[in-house]
């Protein structure tokens, strides 16, 4: 059994993934920074129904964090075969208002972090000879988005990490892709205003918007033997909003 480590896995679309991936047969590290009692739900609900999974805490946003995390997941299931970086944040505002802690916290949270558990696990996925990194991008790094200029940089850098990461370890058996959700259902969603909604809803040619298990579903796929030929890609789960 292959280990997969989603970071983020607490809740949102992470927890949808973790999901999906137990149910393919990969055990998994459900990874949270503050919500326990929700991760240990997702655990609990992936071994009861025969699959295996583990917790494990760490603040990805700190450098020997990442380190850790990786060996802690390596002590309880086995170094992982697949890491997907999804943990993120936000703290929107406009730039001539941003401090400096905002920028900082949202560049350590959704970047860094992902270079840092890739240096990681890359080191036991060369080992195998296997190795899948999924980077969760975002549409607004492919278009740029008014009132996030530190998540926008963070997303589309991860596009540029991807790239670089994939033509380094290309070959090794592992490749490196992202993936950039559009607007996922989510709390978010359900509590806009009528407008608002409308708003949005008019920009996706799908006039909907997306379900968590449609972006795990990709996830998935590209975790699979099936995807060794895609490489350094970024794939848009959107509704066909952004168009390239
Ligand atoms: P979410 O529901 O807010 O969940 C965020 C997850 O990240 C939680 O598991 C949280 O752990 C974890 N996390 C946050 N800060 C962390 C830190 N410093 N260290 C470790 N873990 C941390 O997020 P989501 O909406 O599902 O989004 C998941 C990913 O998809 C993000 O990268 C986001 O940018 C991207 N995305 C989402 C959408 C969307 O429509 N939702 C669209 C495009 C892209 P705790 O539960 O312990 O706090």
């Amino acid at each position: 059994m292959k280990t997969a480590l989603v970071t983020g896995s607490s809740r949102g679309l992470g927890r949808s993934m973790a999901e999906r991936l137990a149910a393919d047969g990969w055990a998994v590290a459900v990874h949270y920074v503050a919500s326990a009692a929700p991760a240990e739900e997702v655990a609990a609900a992936i071994n009861a129904a025969g699959g295996r999974a583990a917790t494990v805490q760490a603040d990805v946003a700190d450098a020997d964090a990442c380190a850790q995390l990786i060996k802690d997941v390596t002590g309880s299931l086995g170094a992982p075969s697949l890491l997907v970086n999804n943990a993120g944040i936000t703290r929107d505002t406009l730039v001539l208002r941003m401090k400096e802690a905002d920028w900082q916290a949202v560049l350590d949270t959704n970047l860094s972090a992902a270079f840092h558990l890739s240096k990681s696990a890359l080191r036991g996925m060369l080992r195998a000879e296997f190795g899948r990194i999924i980077n969760i991008s975002s549409v607004v790094g492919l278009m740029g988005n008014v009132g996030q200029a530190n998540y926008v940089a963070a997303k589309a850098g991860l596009i540029g990490l991807t790239k670089a990461m994939a033509q380094e370890y290309a070959g090794k058996g592992i490749t490196v892709n992202a993936v950039a959700p559009g607007f996922i259902e989510s709390d978010m969603t359900e509590s806009l205003a009528e407008d608002l909604r409308e708003q949005y809803l008019s920009r996706i040619p799908a006039r909907r918007f997306g379900r968590a298990s449609e972006v795990a579903s990709l996830v998935a796929f590209l975790a699979g033997e099936e995807a060794a030929y895609i490489n350094g890609q970024t794939i848009a789960v959107d509704g066909g909003m952004v168009m390239r």
